[in-house]
């Protein structure tokens, strides 16, 4: 049984040279790999290389605007465009449209995925906004998730905490997207990282609840995904493959999915969560 090609549904590829000094600081202190992580940004080249090193054949390259918490302006969007171009085949861009900020929510979606942004993020810790604000007055938020659905462009959103300086946990808990499921039943969303550390259990209610819910396990140690999640198996058509590589505690994506090769699941639903249910999410069936 060797490791099939490996889809990894959420990894970073940021314009770094935007992080506020502090981000930048806490991500990049001390890490030997550091300069060499900062040239795959600058270089689509030197990242696919790297891709094909670790065996992953897809990559999907998590950006969105947080200015006020990791320095990333609307340039985010622009910059992973140029970044994949030439590459879609394997690199996948995701952007973001701030509920805070846009002034013309459906043009801004529009304008994203007619430049080549296949999925949006939303990251309430770093974003500082929760994910029904609209149910409390926020009518952009209500814009965006209605122009993405009619466009079926999906929506990622960070679930579970962040340590990062200036994130607010009060964000983290994602049981708001119980409400957005429900008030936007053709709007895919997938939770990025499972709720990790203190929300499985609602990651994994909201999965099973809504036709319209999908999880990636990234952030989530391999070796611990079981205690985490004991009945994965039983939701394996909805779990997508991720490793949030560069995020500090995971040097090797190959490593990672190694480990996750080797855990007692079947073999279907190994194969399902690291590339199939991605190439499916993605319709890349055809390609
Ligand atoms: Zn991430």
């Amino acid at each position: 049984m060797t490791l099939p090609p490996v889809f990894d549904a959420h990894l970073h590829v940021q314009p770094w040279h935007m992080l506020h000094p502090a981000v930048h600081e806490r991500l990049w202190h001390g890490r030997p790999d550091a300069e060499t992580i900062l040239a795959m940004a600058r270089d689509p080249g030197r990242l696919l290389r790297f891709l094909d090193d670790e065996g992953i054949e897809t990559a999907v390259l998590v950006n969105y605007v947080s200015p006020e918490v990791m320095g990333f302006t609307e340039e985010a969007n622009a910059w992973i465009v140029r970044y994949v171009r030439g590459h879609e085949d394997r690199l996948i861009a995701v952007g973001s449209v701030h509920p805070r900020t846009s002034r013309d929510p459906e043009g801004d979606v529009e304008r994203l995925a007619a430049a080549g942004i296949r999925m949006l993020k939303l990251h309430p810790p770093h974003q500082l906004v929760r994910a029904n604000e609209y149910l409390d007055g926020l009518e952009s938020q209500r814009r965006i998730y209605a122009a993405a659905a009619a466009l079926d462009l999906p929506l990622l959103v960070h679930t579970g905490t962040s340590i990062f300086p200036g994130a607010r946990n009060r964000y983290a808990d994602p049981m708001p997207l119980d409400d957005v499921a429900v008030d936007f039943p053709s709007l895919r969303i997938v939770l990025a990282h499972g709720g990790r550390p203190l929300y499985m259990d609602t990651c994994f209610f909201l999965l099973r609840r809504h036709a319209n819910i999908w999880m990636d396990l990234s952030g989530i140690p391999p070796r611990a995904l079981l205690e985490y999640f004991p009945k994965l198996e039983s939701v394996a058509a909805k779990v997508l493959w991720g490793t949030d590589w560069p995020a500090p505690g995971v040097p090797s994506p190959r490593r990672n999915a190694e480990v996750f090769w080797s855990l007692p699941l079947t073999e279907e639903s190994k194969r399902r969560i690291l590339r199939d249910n991605a190439r499916a999410f993605f319709r890349l069936e055809a390609r």
